[in-house]
């Protein structure tokens, strides 16, 4: 299928809209939860300047000049609870990437959230890795975040099997149960007038790190969830787990399979094609003032890239 890209579209990437209610105690810092109310802030603020679309080939150009396209990753449940009636309250698409293991709570281990489930509660804890054994003791909520924050570094570098066999060596418990959209609330998404569905893999695995074997066998489940569970997807478009970009050999069969590639990253605007599309991560670190200095900056580089097209 060719698509025709518009330029001047920006697309911005939201993983979990969380509770007000919720405490720093109650969900991670991974730059990955945004309160409901700072998200409507955003929205409020993108709609005054932005025009939202409802796909990246969408060509509406009016005095806004730039256009929006808003996606969600993995599929959490606040899409049903909390962002759909925001979206629906300001008229806006969306996009939601979703991963296929994660549908129904199926698949319990998504390990960013375990871990800070395995730590929130303690006042010490001991992690072996590679054979050494440290000690932490947590006086702090901030100390509890600076641990967290070493360990998630280290778990992103490694590959699945590493990552379970990390849990199973310290002792961790998974708990994700209640964190995904069902099956009823992504056959009632995906004929919502303003959502459309992606797909984001099957367990949540970095392309980056695992290897070919693995990966294709991953996408060949995803495939075969969505084919049996009559899931309907918005033509083929997927984004990477992580932003994280496979091999050159492996990106190029990824683009033979999928209409578009979504990548993460002020970075990705240097690698984004017409095949790959680049996306700003708003995380729960960035104030709107941060998103806005973010915007700015891809609005130069979506400038020069413009002015190297047209030469
Ligand atoms: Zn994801």
């Amino acid at each position: 299928m060719k698509i025709n890209l518009n330029n001047n579209t920006i697309v911005l990437c939201y993983h979990r809209i969380i509770d007000d209610t919720f405490t720093e105690i109650d969900f991670p810092n991974d730059g990955q939860s945004l309160k409901c109310d700072d998200f409507e802030k955003h929205l409020i603020y993108l709609k005054k300047h932005y025009t939202f679309v409802n796909d990246v080939e969408s060509n509406i150009i009016n005095k806004k000049k730039y256009n929006l396209f808003l996606t969600f990753d993995d599929g959490f449940l606040d899409i049903k609870t909390i962002v759909l009636p925001l979206l629906e309250k300001y008229n806006i698409p969306a996009m939601i990437f979703i991963t296929s293991g994660f549908i129904d709570n199926n698949y319990q281990f998504v390990w960013w959230i375990d871990f800070w489930n395995n730590l929130k509660n303690k006042k010490s804890i001991t992690i072996i890795t590679n054979g050494i054994k440290k000690n932490y003791k947590f006086n702090t909520l901030k100390s509890k975040n600076k641990i967290y924050s070493i360990y998630i570094k280290k778990l992103f570098k490694m590959s699945r099997d590493e990552q379970y066999n990390f849990f199973k060596e310290n002792n961790l418990g998974t708990n994700t149960k209640k964190y995904f959209l069902s099956k009823t609330d992504i056959a009632y998404l995906q004929n919502h007038y303003l959502i459309k569905i992606g797909l984001h893999s099957h367990l949540h695995i970095n392309y980056g790190i695992e290897c070919e074997r693995s990966i294709n066998y991953d996408l060949l489940e995803m495939n075969k969830y969505f084919d049996e569970n009559n899931i309907k997807t918005h033509k083929k478009y997927f984004a990477l787990c992580y932003g994280s970009l496979p091999n050159l050999h492996v990106l190029k069969n990824l683009e033979t399979k999928f209409d578009l590639i979504f990548a993460l990253g002020i970075k990705s605007y240097l690698i984004s094609n017409k095949k790959i599309i680049s996306r700003i991560n708003v995380s729960s670190k960035q104030s709107l003032l941060r998103l806005k200095i973010n915007l700015m900056l891809i609005k130069f580089i979506i400038f020069l890239k413009n002015v190297r097209i047209e030469k």
